[in-house]
């Protein structure tokens, strides 16, 4: 059995220095758990925010103690009742290969969501930011100008299908011309624009957005978020879900002011976290399976293989390489 702990808290950029792995010895099952094995795991941009030492929505990683995040396992033994061998959950566990778990903390993966990995995708905690955050704080309206950045990676490129499916306008931000052109091939943007080689982004967008913007949806905030903020149209909802362009900065560089724009053009600008909808998750996992099966969703993931890959796979959350979510098969 394997476990991958936080070894030390990043200064800034994080390494797989930061990260290590151990052989432990597989745990026994007392009465009203179950022992599962991880089958996918999830690397997701807000678990550098844990290894923090700060207050947040969650509490900070222990160094020295497992890494934990999203998994979908198997049960290979339940001391509980209502769960069997066999089942698939997923929940947040520990980056480990085999361990002990109370079954309160897991959901059900149902046997229809094939591959189980969309439990943690499309179908699970990204595509319900995507449909969360767009629907209820966007509010999208048909004919409108969604922006949406990060727009190739888990969540984006779900915000992107939906927009779409609602009958908007969409322009895509992302970091190269592969992602590009799969935003505008694949996914149905508009337009999609290459933050990484176009010269003037504000000039870009404008061209882009020749009716202004009307809807916001900001995965990565910083330099892009000031060429956007300034296009919006009376009214504008602009939908803070993530700032990971500054996730690794030891200080938060200032930016414009935006709050005067935000009162003359009446627009409103909104934080949330995905858990502030724990009580309407079946509302949104009913709606995406429904346009996923209906194809109007794709599955878009970058799986790696390799359980001792994970820490990798977590640093190229940073560097952009993959498209879609990035889950690790464990082997
Ligand atoms: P992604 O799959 O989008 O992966 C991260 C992507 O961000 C990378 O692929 C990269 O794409 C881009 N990126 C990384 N660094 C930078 C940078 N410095 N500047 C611009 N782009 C960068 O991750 P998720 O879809 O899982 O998450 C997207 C955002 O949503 C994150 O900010 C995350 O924290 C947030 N989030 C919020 C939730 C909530 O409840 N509010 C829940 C889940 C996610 P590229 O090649 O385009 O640069």
């Amino acid at each position: 059995n394997q476990v991958i702990e936080l070894a030390e808290r990043p200064d800034g950029q994080p390494s797989e220095n930061n990260f290590r792995i151990k052989e432990i010895e597989t745990p026994t099952t007392k009465d009203g758990e179950v022992l599962v094995q991880s089958k996918y795991i999830s690397v997701d941009p807000y678990m550098r925010g844990r290894m923090r030492d700060e207050k947040s929505y969650m509490p900070p990683f222990e160094v020295n103690a497992p890494i934990q995040g999203g998994v979908v396992a198997e049960i290979l033994e339940s001391k509980s009742d209502n769960w069997r061998e066999g089942d698939l959950v997923e929940g947040i566990l520990s980056w480990q290969r085999i361990q002990t778990v109370r079954p309160e903390l897991l959901r059900k993966v149902s046997p229809q969501v094939q591959p189980s990995s969309l439990a943690l995708s499309t179908l699970g905690m990204t595509g319900l930011t995507a449909y969360f955050g767009l629907m209820d704080i966007g509010q999208p309206q048909k004919g409108e100008t969604v922006v949406v950045s990060g727009a190739a990676g888990a969540v984006g490129g779900v915000v992107v299908q939906i927009a779409k499916i609602q009958g908007c306008r969409v322009v895509a931000i992302a970091g190269s011309d592969e992602k590009t052109t799969y935003l505008e091939n694949e996914l149905g943007a508009d337009v999609a624009l290459n933050y990484k080689t176009t010269t003037d982004m504000s000039e870009a967008l404008k061209t882009a957005c020749p009716e202004g913007v009307d809807v916001y949806f900001d995965n990565v905030g910083g330099e892009i978020s000031d060429a956007v903020i300034p296009l919006i149209n009376k009214f504008a909802r602009i939908v803070l879900c993530g700032q990971i362009a500054l996730y690794n900065e030891t200080s938060i560089p200032h930016g414009p002011r935006v709050a005067p724009l935000l009162v003359k053009r009446s627009a409103l600008m909104k934080g949330f976290i995905v858990t502030d909808y724990q009580n309407q998750i079946k509302e949104g996992v009913t709606a995406l399976s429904g346009w996923y099966q209906q194809g109007l969703l794709k599955h878009q993931e970058t799986v790696v293989e390799g359980f001792e890959k994970l820490p990798q796979a977590f640093l190229r959350l940073f560097t952009g390489e993959k498209l879609g979510k990035l889950v690790v098969q464990v082997n």
